[in-house]
């Protein structure tokens, strides 16, 4: 076994996976996982439990694996986190555990995410991950918002005995994780899973319920604000308004779902450069007929902000992808017919120490059916009157505290559209919070 490389997984190739929305990436079974984790070198000082947000005591649970105790190995992973299976999944590991990872400098990182999903799959299909509940206490909290902020935190606080009510505007829990992320990345099973525990434990959940005014929460002992960032930025271009012109989340949403559009598409044109963009333009290869994907992006390649793997994934399954392209025109009339695109040169650095692309006199033009704006999300503009930022997020404390005093809040209203595992941490540091208030812990 050469120690300097992964050990590698079972994976559908791009062109069968195209196929369908089932995942394709089969994990570590039993021998490969304590191979892999042989890899791992048990630093004194450990960089990888530093660069996670939670601070997951990695090297530990890895020894548990190889000791072949994968219960004492998913108690270690309980004690700072509540979503392991996903966290597993979907955390941009390369620029946290896995790119701190000593084994990295000279090889390849040990496969941390890998390994951490092979123990709470493991622990989840043996149903050895029961949840159970204290003693009731006299304590009555609500949830606004059902994200893995939210699960996080009524998970935490119902196992305590806490009674927890949620309160979500949509008709289905778990937010981006229902909504967004699809299904050949996280394996839905892990996400419906959370939801099961949250029945165990009888947390009441009051689904198409929109709080728009903190009122109605009033006989509730403390509110958790956990309502996400999800509108949608815009071209701000005429015609942008066509019904085949897409915001990443509405279309995420009826893919995600349904596995189809409305319209029989063939060409698909996604704008953006991030993670959203990547699921976007891989959801678009999946939809029966569709015959050219193309992703444009105004910057170059190496700037795009997806994670090195999502591209990777997304050209090698045959998304065309034009860097330095810019959409400047959206014409058709009741139908889209075209984008015109200006290509773009890198010019001097911008505020965020980037290259700014800047026009040339060059254009390109791309006959599609559908358009897909994929450029990042914002909160929404009313806060119930707690203080926010200039950029409209909720300002809190390190407790999760808001200028309200009943009112705490985490994740993306709070960090602007970030990740999953931070979202979970604000969820857990407030529901932490609130115990100690109560002095329950
Ligand atoms: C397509 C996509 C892919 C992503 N991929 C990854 C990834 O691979 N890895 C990663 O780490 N991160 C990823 N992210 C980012 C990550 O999903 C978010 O950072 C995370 O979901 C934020 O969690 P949250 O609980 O704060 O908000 P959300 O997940 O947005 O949940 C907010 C919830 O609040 C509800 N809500 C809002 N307002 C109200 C109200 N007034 N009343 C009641 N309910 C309300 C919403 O309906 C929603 O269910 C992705 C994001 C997107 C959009």
């Amino acid at each position: 076994m050469d120690l300097l490389k992964r050990v590698l997984m079972e994976e559908r190739k791009p062109r069968e996976r195209i196929q369908d929305f089932a995942p394709f990436k089969f994990g570590y079974d039993d021998i490969k996982v304590k191979e892999e984790a042989t890899r791992c070198l048990h630093c004194l000082n450990p960089r990888c439990v530093k660069a996670c947000p939670v601070h997951n005591r990695i090297p530990d649970f890895i020894l548990k694996v190889k000791e072949d105790d994968i219960k004492g190995a998913y108690q270690i992973l309980m004690d700072q986190t509540i979503l392991p299976e996903i966290c597993a999944t979907v955390c941009p590991h390369e620029s946290q555990c896995e790119g701190a990872c000593v084994r990295g400098i000279k090889g390849e990182s040990v496969n941390i995410g890998a390994i951490e999903r092979y123990i709470a799959k493991y622990m989840r299909l043996n149903a050895l991950d029961k949840v159970q509940s204290q003693k009731k206490k006299d304590l009555r909290v609500a949830c606004v918002g059902s994200g893995p902020a939210g699960l996080a935190f009524a998970l935490s606080l119902a196992q305590k005995g806490v009674q927890v009510e949620i309160f979500e505007k949509e008709s289905y829990l778990g937010g981006v994780l229902t909504w967004g992320i699809p299904s050949y990345r996280l394996e839905k099973e892990a996400v419906l899973n959370i939801f099961k525990k949250l029945e165990e434990l009888k947390v009441i959940t009051h689904l198409q319920h929109e709080v728009t005014d903190l009122n109605e929460l009033k006989d509730f002992d403390a509110i958790f604000l956990a309502t996400g960032a999800e509108i949608g930025n815009r071209l701000w271009l005429d015609n942008e308004d066509l019904p085949q012109v897409y915001e990443a989340r509405k279309f995420l949403e009826k893919t995600n779902f349904e596995h189809r559009l409305d319209n029989a598409i063939k060409n698909i044109m996604v704008v953006g450069g991030g993670n959203v963009a990547m699921d976007c333009a891989r959801n678009a290869l999946r939809l029966k007929g569709v015959e050219n994907v193309y992703l444009v992006y105004r910057r170059s390649r190496e700037e795009m902000p997806a994670a090195k793997e999502e591209l990777k994934e997304a050209l090698e399954e045959g998304v065309k992808f034009y860097p330095l392209t810019n959409p400047a025109k959206i014409l058709g009339n009741q139908k889209l017919e075209k984008v015109v695109c200006t290509k773009m040169k890198l010019g001097d650095k911008d505020e965020s120490g980037r290259r700014r692309p800047v026009a040339t006199d060059e254009t390109i033009e791309f006959a599609v059916d559908a358009l897909v704006l994929a450029l990042g999300f914002k909160v929404k503009d009313h806060h119930f009157d707690l203080k926010t930022s200039d950029k409209n997020l909720i300002l809190v404390n390190e407790d999760m505290e808001s200028s309200s005093a009943k009112v705490l809040a985490g994740g993306d209203v709070v960090n602007g559209a970030l990740t999953v595992v931070s979202a979970m941490r604000d969820g857990l540091k407030a529901a932490k919070t609130i115990l100690k208030r109560y002095q329950y812990e």
